[in-house]
């Protein structure tokens, strides 16, 4: 019910719509008819809906090409009902490099805003329009499309880890205190700022933003498990090179000292597990 639906590729990247997100228009048709709008008002808000998330797609596109200037790829971009994910291959741990890919997003948010504002201005300077004029629906349509802009340029700068703003916060923390301190103090101030998201949430009913906090919320802990997990697996690497010279060949026997733990076999490429210097398991990684 909720599959993904392939768009198709944009500049080499698959685009793809997650089938939730298409609750966002049932839910404005819903919402639209029981607020009595009418038929023109209600098409006006998708069609808002899939402007913005246009727009989304683009900001997403934004951070795919700056990835790849750096020989990173995408695997797809996908549009959620609360926002788009570019699923890069990897995260390049060079601090500078992922500030300009976490930025490339948002700039090209500006990117939109800035035409569409100068945009108005050449078309009020050719038209002779003046501000007390009545602003036709297109002209309200692209003012709504040119603030969301604006609204998703400091939206995704919020130091609210795991979006653009937390990671360059991220980067900047990690040139001093290493990736893992500096992904816990960044995931620590964004769950302040989510939790202040939530609680106003929850003041002014804002049930859409209620969600987006949960999400980042909980996207900053997956992604700070992971890099424990990377952190972790580093260590252990070391430690075991530290206390033991990888198995050879034919490491079957004993191993002198009577090591425990973990080993890599940097021959075969595999994980070697000991327990009192004898091998109890062995695994392949490159699954
Ligand atoms: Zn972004």
């Amino acid at each position: 019910m909720f599959q993904s639906l392939k768009l198709g590729k944009v500049l080499g990247i698959d685009l793809y719509v997650h089938g939730t997100f298409w609750l966002l228009p049932l839910f404005i048709i819903f919402s639209g008819m029981s607020a009595g709008d009418g038929l023109a008002t209600t098409l006006t808000d998708i069609a808002f809906v899939f402007a913005i998330f246009t727009c989304v797609g683009l900001h997403e596109l934004g951070h795919a090409m700056a990835a790849r200037a750096y020989g990173i790829g995408t695997r797809d971009i996908t549009l959620y009902p609360l926002g788009g994910v570019a699923s890069l291959e990897r995260m390049p741990e060079k601090p500078s490099r992922e500030i300009a890919i976490a930025l490339a997003g948002p700039a090209v948010n500006v990117v939109i805003a800035t035409a569409l504002f100068l945009g108005f201005v050449g078309a009020a300077y050719l038209t002779s329009w003046s501000p007390t004029d009545e602003a036709s629906g297109i002209e309200t349509f692209l003012a709504r499309v040119m603030v969301a802009n604006i609204v998703l340029t400091v939206f995704n700068l919020l130091p609210c880890f795991p979006m653009d703003g937390g990671r360059v916060l991220r980067a900047l923390l990690s040139t001093q205190l290493g990736r893992l301190r500096a992904t816990e103090i960044a995931v620590s101030v964004g769950t302040v700022v989510a939790v202040a998201f939530i609680g106003y949430g929850l003041y002014y009913s804002h049930f859409g933003l209620i969600a987006v906090a949960v999400m980042v919320w909980l996207l900053g802990q997956a992604e700070l498990a992971a890099v424990r997990f990377q952190a972790g697996a580093r260590e252990v690497r070391e430690r075991a090179a530290e206390w033991f010279e990888g198995p050879t060949r034919d490491s079957g026997g004993p191993v002198s000292s009577g090591f425990t733990g973990l080993a890599w076999d940097d021959v075969r490429r595999v994980w070697v597990q000991y327990r009192d210097g004898y091998v109890v398991r062995v695994m392949d990684s490159e699954k």
